[in-house]
């Protein structure tokens, strides 16, 4: 395989949804972070290589022919409010065929100005770039559906943030980029013509198991499932997405655009991190309820294709998204009841709720409280609050009616409860090292969240919570 060959499937839609974009070319170069197992997934050199040509082969001299990368262009509902969009800071390089015949996309971010870009100077700076990587390649740790980072490459000059700061690209990887906001884009341009072309070619890009005569409801069914799972997925981990605007839903059910997003250590169900969601819509918990929103948004794209009348089609997408409602329900019951290591009951619920109140009115962290119940499995520990100690009885009661050993329920919590999770303070130290040149630190972060459920030496400070207090994250940086 010739890993500076790309292929070009998207280029197969209609001109409507793209437009042809050149990555900037710069001085000097530098791999920062290299992903050596996913690289070579890709067809990549495995390693990076302590020399530059790597970092240059990518943007040290112009893309020509016949690399053909592009701006995609897209819409979205933005804190509920409709926009045309598009790759501003981002191109596609090109698509890698895998063997099995499933095309995954490469793109740049932060590698200059698109017809997209608007004011925006199409760049992007050292920091978040760095941040993308490691809580990106954290979630495919926990084993949790998301795009990859691939490499962050340092461009050698400066871009205008809130002072100078150094510039990135990121080199990200996904299953597509095909977005909700991709198919709002089409019918706003011209749905008639645009989405049925639009619904096969996402449907070659993400086949989907089960058949039916009609591929927009097929289509639809299979996003509200991978949607559904994914969310249940950011909800196990405690982890807040932050702009689950449309454009940032994926059609792969794939975690996309990690800007404002952050793990929560005290537990609360109102948590919001991003410094513009002052209203919370974006809440910890609001997030399956921001999900079926967005999935509404992608019923209306789909309605002329549901049915040939209004009245029925609207009547099928509102069966669905109702019924979204009620399977998330059970699957995250079902989920919760995993992490406190009980089989799928209906007669346990009022055990996960209780714990979640008292986690609720104690600010217990939710990552070292669920970790933490693999060691009390047998007996609470010393220190334990008493209405803990009291929970405890009554998980330890329902434990016992199960015809398990010890050692097979806490396996089966260290599977489901992760020991390590980007820790704010720990992501942010080991970010503002790199910015001025130590690339350590964030290397063994992104080393110990590769397997996130498996105890490690020295790991004890990414597995407690930092230091109480507000903690601001910031889109578009
Ligand atoms: P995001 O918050 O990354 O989802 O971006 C929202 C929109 O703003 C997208 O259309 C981006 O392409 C665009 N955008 C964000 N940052 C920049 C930038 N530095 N230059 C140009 N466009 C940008
Ligand atoms: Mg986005």
């Amino acid at each position: 395989m010739n890993p500076w060959s790309f292929d070009y499937s998207y280029r197969t839609l209609s001109e409507d949804f793209y437009q042809d974009a050149i990555p900037d070319t710069f001085a000097d170069p530098r791999i920062a972070l290299w992903n050596g197992p996913l690289a070579e997934r890709l067809g990549f050199p495995a390693s990076a290589d302590t020399d530059t040509s790597l970092a240059a082969a990518f943007l040290g001299k112009p893309w020509r022919e016949p690399t053909q990368p592009l701006a995609q262009a897209y819409a979205g509902h933005q804190f509920g409010h409709f926009t045309m969009l598009g790759d501003g800071r981002a191109i596609l390089l090109g698509e890698r065929r895998l063997s099995h015949g499933e095309h995954i996309d490469i793109q740049l971010k932060g590698s200059g100005r698109t017809p997209f870009s608007r004011r925006g100077d199409g760049r992007a700076a050292l920091g978040p770039m760095l941040r993308e990587y490691l809580i990106s390649e954290a979630m495919h740790g926990l084993g949790i559906p998301t795009t990859r980072s691939l490499a962050v490459i340092t461009t050698g000059e400066n871009v205008h943030r809130t002072g100078l700061e150094p510039g990135a690209v990121l080199i990200r990887i996904a299953a597509s980029h095909l977005r909700v906001g991709t198919f709002e884009f089409a019918r706003a341009k011209d749905g008639q013509r645009l989405l049925p072309e639009l619904i096969s070619y996402a449907l070659s890009r993400h086949p989907s198991a089960q058949l039916s005569d009609n591929p927009a409801l097929t289509l639809f069914d299979a996003v509200l499932e991978r949607q559904r799972r994914l969310i249940v997925e950011w909800m196990r981990v405690g982890f807040i997405h932050g702009v689950m605007n449309t454009d940032n839903m994926t059609l792969s059910g794939e975690t996309i655009d990690y800007g404002p997003c952050a793990f929560m250590d005290r537990f609360n169900p109102q948590q919001v991190f991003s410094s513009i969601d002052e209203s919370g819509r974006y809440a910890y918990s609001q997030q399956p309820i921001i999900a079926q929103w967005n999935l509404a948004r992608f019923a209306e794209t789909l309605l002329d294709f549901f049915a040939p009348n209004q009245v029925d089609a609207i009547r099928i997408a509102e069966e669905r998204l109702d019924a979204f409602s009620q399977a998330f329900q059970d699957d995250w019951t079902q989920m919760m009841l995993g992490k406190i290591g009980l089989p799928n009951s209906p007669t346990q619920t009022p055990l996960i709720h209780a714990l979640l109140d008292w986690m609720t009115r104690t600010r217990a962290d939710f990552t070292g409280t669920f970790r933490g119940l693999s060691a009390r499995v047998a007996a609470p520990h010393s220190g334990d609050d008493p209405e803990f100690v009291r929970w405890q009885m009554r998980w330890r009661d329902a434990l016992t009616a199960e015809a398990r050993t010890p050692e097979d329920i806490k396996d089966q919590l260290n599977r489901t409860n992760p020991l390590y999770i980007p820790r704010n303070h720990r992501v942010e130290e080991a970010i503002s090292a790199a910015v001025i040149g130590n690339f350590a630190p964030v290397r063994a972060l992104v080393t110990r969240l590769q397997t996130p459920y498996v105890e490690q030496t020295d790991g004890q400070a990414d597995a407690e919570p930092g230091p109480d207090g507000p903690y601001h994250t910031f889109c578009g940086t």
